[in-house]
Parts: structure tokens; sequence; C-alpha cells
């Protein structure tokens, strides 16, 4: 079975507090796993969620603020330490090369991880694979910040019914899938006469922005997304002020692009309760809400 979820490592904006680490996200996909923005702390917390160093296989920064990358120098080195052997890929804003450069090489040790910098320079695709593509989107935040987003091609559900009456077994059905048609017992079989269509799955990350164009870029028809709600509506002012959603904004943004499961996160520590931005965002969205917390994890929804 492939595992595909998100382990939420922090939730704090700004500044960590007693309950809430600095930022940080692992998504694993298959044999993926993408670190989204680990702030401060984040090599220990990776611990807590009971994964390794080994586990990363991209490092995706949306821009350098603090609590989006201060986690890098321990978690690049901890890769070195624990000899992690595949190739990793980090990518953030091009703008930001002499910041990774600081972060990467903060203090002496001896490298010997095969970390591979894919600076972000515009909108795109920026990484393929297994999993599908990864790509970015400009956000609008006070310092260059790009949003990311993972799409796994559409493919065919083989349908065991249809294969049975037709007659295709074992190995044959990998022919089927490879070819898109068999001959069995003489007769053609074409593979959509076996199967339907599946859709690919997207996971969506949303972090320091405000409302602009690539929020609904990344978040179209997202499985899962990740959406940064650092205020609450009635601080609205604030977040224009500076560069930030509401948990309102989120949720409608969200319900608009079809995002099936919303996970909100990026706190201010200006609110105590937890609940409020639950009930803010159920008000405009129907789907499921997450408030996120420390070392939850949460599923990417099963395929409809
Ligand atoms: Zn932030």
């Amino acid at each position: 079975m492939s595992t595909r979820e998100l382990v939420v490592l922090g939730t704090a904006s700004q500044v960590p507090t007693r309950a809430r680490n600095h930022n940080g996200y692992l998504l694993r996909w298959d044999g993926e796993g993408f670190l989204f923005d680990p702030g401060d702390g984040t090599q220990r917390q990776l611990a807590h969620a009971g994964l390794a160093a080994s586990d990363l296989t991209r490092l995706c920064l949306t821009h350098f603020h603090g609590d989006h990358c201060l986690g890098v120098p321990g978690v690049v080195q901890r890769m070195s330490l624990d000899r992690v052997r595949h190739p990793v890929y980090a990518h953030y804003p091009a703008s930001g090369r002499e910041f990774f450069a600081r972060l990467r090489y903060a203090s002496v040790y001896h490298e010997a991880a095969d970390l591979r910098e894919e600076p972000v320079e515009a909108d795109g695709v920026i990484g393929t694979g297994a999993f599908g593509t990864l790509s970015a989107r400009r956000l609008d935040h006070g310092v260059e910040s790009f949003g990311y987003r993972i799409e796994e091609p559409d493919g065919r559900r083989m349908l065991p019914d249809r294969l049975a009456a037709a007659g295709v077994h074992g190995p044959q059905v990998g022919r089927l899938q490879a070819d898109g048609r068999i001959e069995v017992g003489g007769r053609a079989v074409a593979l959509d006469e076996v199967s339907e269509h599946r859709r690919g799955q997207r996971f969506a990350f949303v972090m320091d922005t405000r409302l602009c164009e690539g929020v609904g870029a990344l978040l179209d028809g997202a499985d899962l997304a990740v959406v940064e709600s650092t205020f609450l509506d009635a601080d609205a002012d604030l977040a224009a002020a500076y560069g930030h959603l509401t948990a309102g904004q989120a949720a409608r943004a969200a319900a608009e692009c079809g995002v099936r499961t919303l996970v909100l996160t990026h706190f201010s520590q200006r609110y105590d309760d937890p609940a409020a931005f639950r009930a803010e965002a159920a008000r405009h969205f129907g789907g499921t809400v997450v408030v996120a917390a420390d070392l939850d994890r949460i599923p990417v929804p099963g395929r409809r």
C-alpha cells in the first residue's frame, strides 16, 4: 500500500509557542517526502513524528522569512550525518540564493548528502517523477514567495468484473495496460472496455500571501490543500497590510476552487482558540476543514 499523508511538524507563524512549533510540513507521497517550509525546530519535530532525514526527497521553501526556513541548517546537516544516499532537491525563490547558501553552510560539518539546488525563477513545472509533476506559482507577500502544487497524471482504473468477463487474467492485465489492447481467445479486448477514467490526485501548498491569481491556480481541484490563515476576518486589515490570508478568505478560495480537504495553519500567536478558525472557515467551505495542530497526520482523501 502506498502512503499519501501530510505530517504536520509545526503550525506557528513568526513566533513558536508552547503548543506550536514554527512551520514545517512533510508530505509523504508513495516513496517521496516533500518537506515544505521547515521553520526552527524542524529536525526535532521530525523525531517526534517518527520520521528520518532519509524520508526526505525534496525541500520546498515558499520564501525566506525565518518561520519558513530557519530549520534548513539542522535538516541539511542531519541528512549528511545520516548519510542519506539518494539525491534531495531543494527548491526556493531564486532571489533568495544567498540566504539558502547561508542556511546550507550555517556552520561547519562534513557534507556527505547529495543536495541539488533547483531555485524557482518563474511559474511552471519544476520537477517530475513517478509522483507526477511539482509546479510552482508566484504568490503575493512582502518578499518573493512561491506556492507549490503536486499533480498526479490521470490514469485508468481496472474493473475486475469486466476483466473476468472478457477473460483477461494475470500477466495479460499488465500487457493490456501497456499496449491498450490485447487478443484473448481470438477476440480483441480494448483497455477502455475493462477500465474507467481515474483522476490523478492533487496537493496544494499555499503559504504567506494575499489573495491573488496564484492562490486559485494552486488550489484548483486539490484533494488536499494546506493554506495559511494567519488571521481571522475580524483582522482582515492586518492580513492585507502584512500580506496574509484570513481563515474566511482561505475557505472562500478553497470553496471556489473545489478543494476537498482544507488544512488551515500558520496561526498568529494573537489567537488562542483554534475553534474560531474552524467556525469561520465552515461558514464558507463545505468540505473537510482541519485546523492543524503539531504532529497531526492528515491522509490525502481517498480517490472518488
Ligand atoms: Zn510566515
